[in-house]
């Protein structure tokens, strides 16, 4: 469907909008749970402004304010194609950029945007539509040496003192808080929560160090209660006893901020897989903290897929044949590998830290003790993989970017399902597979902890796409299918990914690392793989595909010990040798020829749009989907009705 993909570009950013193909096919009820839950999936979105940066609303509120006064012209241009018009023109990128990484930090790159309208340019606009002028902020967007990074990495830093991210309060240390949460910890826990998830660490009155937990009542608690609000409506249509139970025990979570009550939660909710509808809501995944422990806020709303969910339901049938046969050492298998849930969904909402850039697998409860007694729930999106797909369709990167005489592989008509496969092996047979030794701290690794886990996924999909297993489970065509997911993976891994850093800049994305952490070990320990010149440009060359499996497997088997021993220092050393540096001359070339394809290296979503319809009664009589939002609107709609 042409007319879906949204032709709104700006700076590196294209969005898209998805398609919810199974919505028409549900009943009224769970049309209604779709929009109750939905709605809770937006009144989120605030909290995460305000995890990302202290001063977030604050700037959002100013900047839509010049934004409408742009729009209604009560900021004077001064007509033609004037120098203030250009500023204009630069202040609504600005303002798309900031909506898009939910504050001015660059949503991957984490480095403060730089305006490309003056100082004088916001001000004057300012004065004009009458809007209190606040010079903090104004240096907040102008001072590039200002809290410069959303989430800095840089070993041997302050993280927290360096990070502009607001999960711990001003002139918290980044010892003090480790020290805080290493003496929270009992020694040999077996069910230790998460400590520190859901709260910011503050310093009171005395200097001493609290949570300010994120809870009714608590921090955020005026979101939380409109959150609460809706879920309660949600329990009204639940698809399940044990849905509403569900949602019930996450309400009683958001209540009390009790980490215990999350864990009791997120058990439950691994466990209910007896409905179409299923939604995640609340405070998850730890990449925005430097430290790894803090969650920012998230909601999406998903339908089953029940074609495309027979696939990866066969994968987890085998869960056990794939733990019993992976080259890792025996006392890191689990020896009964449950649990292992995949489904493939379609989102019907993305909220928080899941818009407007999304995930397309996610595999959750992140709780280990969890994972390893329950098992985790994994769904792939189909709808955003489709809306990927038909983005990059004829965009002449592969073209440029693969050898040529690989390019018939590449281009193959298995190609983009062995993409799907590969998400599908990651969510929910590598994160599920394995388990830590007795004793090992879970958070042994620190901040290289992400990456690892990463790796440890892709490796075990990597390392399985090419078995025989999987044709014989006729998830594959042949036995010759894997080569192109192979070649690509690390095409990207080794260059194309590059085209997401900026020229001068390290790795730091948890996923980056982890790409290039494995291509650049694989090719550094096999001759089947190296990169060559020809006609001045690099590519990637894989004479024998088998060789490299092999190497994948060994990889696969050291980092597993890595992770099941909490080995810091292998951990610290593979990340830091193969993951994190850049090669300049490289990086250079690749952003060269990727500049000249003109093509957007982000993609994010547009929302749907949700109507009830009522008959003359009053009665709910359907549920409307509508495509027809633009970005502008939905994301000054989503400030307005969703802020307070
Ligand atoms: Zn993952």
């Amino acid at each position: 469907m042409n007319s879906m993909v949204s032709d709104i570009r700006f700076a590196d950013v294209q969005l898209l909008r998805y398609t919810v193909e199974a919505f028409g096919q549900l009943s009224l009820r769970q049309k209604m749970l779709v929009y109750y839950l939905s709605e809770a999936c937006l009144w989120g979105r605030d909290i995460l402004w305000d995890q990302n940066f202290r001063y977030g609303l604050a700037l959002r509120n100013m900047l839509e304010a010049v934004y409408v006064g742009i729009k209604s012209e009560k900021v004077k241009m001064t007509g033609g194609v004037s120098a203030m018009d250009e500023e204009a023109q630069a202040f609504l990128i600005y303002m798309r950029r900031v909506w898009f990484a939910n504050g001015i930090h660059h949503h991957y790159s984490m480095d403060k945007f730089q305006p490309a309208f003056s100082e004088s340019f916001l001000r004057r606009a300012l004065l004009e539509i009458g809007y209190p002028v606040d010079d903090r902020l104004i240096q907040l967007i102008f001072d590039p040496s200002l809290m410069p990074k959303r989430v800095n990495q840089t070993q041997g830093e302050d993280l927290l003192q360096t990070s502009a991210m607001n999960y711990y309060g001003p002139g918290v240390t980044q010892c003090e808080a480790e020290a805080f949460y290493a003496g929270k910890k009992q020694k040999d826990e077996i069910r230790p929560p998460m400590y520190g998830l859901n709260s910011r660490l503050e310093r009171d009155g005395n200097g001493l160090l609290v949570e300010k937990t994120w809870r009714s009542g608590g921090l955020y608690g005026a979101y939380i209660d409109k959150i609460i609000y809706w879920l309660q409506e949600a329990m009204t249509v639940a698809e399940s006893r044990k849905q509403e139970k569900v949602i019930e025990s996450l309400i009683q979570f958001y209540r009390t901020g009790e980490l215990k009550t999350f864990d009791e939660y997120s058990i439950q909710w691994v466990q209910q897989t007896d409905t179409d509808i299923d939604f995640t809501n609340g405070f998850i995944e730890v990449y925005g903290d430097p430290l790894g422990l803090k969650a920012s806020w998230e909601g999406y709303v998903n339908i089953v897929d029940r074609q495309a969910t027979a696939r990866t339901q066969t994968l987890s049938e085998w869960a056990q044949w794939f733990e019993d046969n992976s080259p890792v050492d025996v006392r890191f298998k689990k020896t009964v590998c449950r649990g292992v849930t995949a489904r493939v969904v379609e989102t019907a909402m993305l909220g928080g830290d899941l818009y407007p850039a999304s995930a397309i697998g996610i595999n959750l409860p992140n709780s280990n003790w969890i994972r390893q007694e329950y098992g985790s729930k994994s769904v792939t999106i189909s709808n955003l993989t489709r809306a990927y797909n038909e983005a990059t369709k004829g965009s002449g990167f592969r073209e440029e970017f693969v050898i040529p005489e690989s390019l018939p592989l590449v281009n193959s008509e298995s190609s983009d399902k062995l993409d799907d496969l590969h998400t599908d092996l990651h969510e929910c047979l590598g994160h599920g597979s394995g388990q830590l030794l007795p004793g090992t701290d879970p958070d042994a690794l620190g901040v290289y902890g992400s990456t690892i886990e990463e790796a440890r996924a892709d490796l075990f999909a990597l390392y399985y796409i090419a078995d025989l297993k999987l044709v014989e489970l006729g998830l594959v065509p042949n036995a010759e299918a894997y080569k192109s997911q192979y070649y690509t993976y690390m095409m990207n891994g080794l260059m194309t990914q590059l085209v997401r850093i900026e020229p001068g800049c390290q790795i730091e994305e948890a996923h980056m690392r982890n790409r290039a952490l494995i291509a650049r070990w694989v090719m550094a320990h096999t001759t089947a793989m190296k990169l060559i010149k020809r006609d001045g440009k690099t590519y990637l060359q894989i004479s024998d595909y088998e060789a490299l499996r092999s190497v994948i497997g060994q990889l696969l088997a050291e980092v597993q010990r890595i992770k099941s021993e909490g080995d810091y220092e292998a951990a610290q050393q593979l990340v830091e040798q193969y993951g994190v540096q850049v090669d300049a001359l490289l990086h250079d070339e690749v952003l060269q020829r990727y500049r000249a394809l003109d093509l957007a290296p982000y993609k994010g979503f547009i929302n749907p749009r949700y109507h009830i319809v009522r008959d003359d009664t009053g009665q709910i009589v359907d549920i409307e989907i509508e495509y027809g939002e633009s970005y502008d609107e939905q994301m000054l709609r989503y400030s307005d009705a969703y802020g307070l």
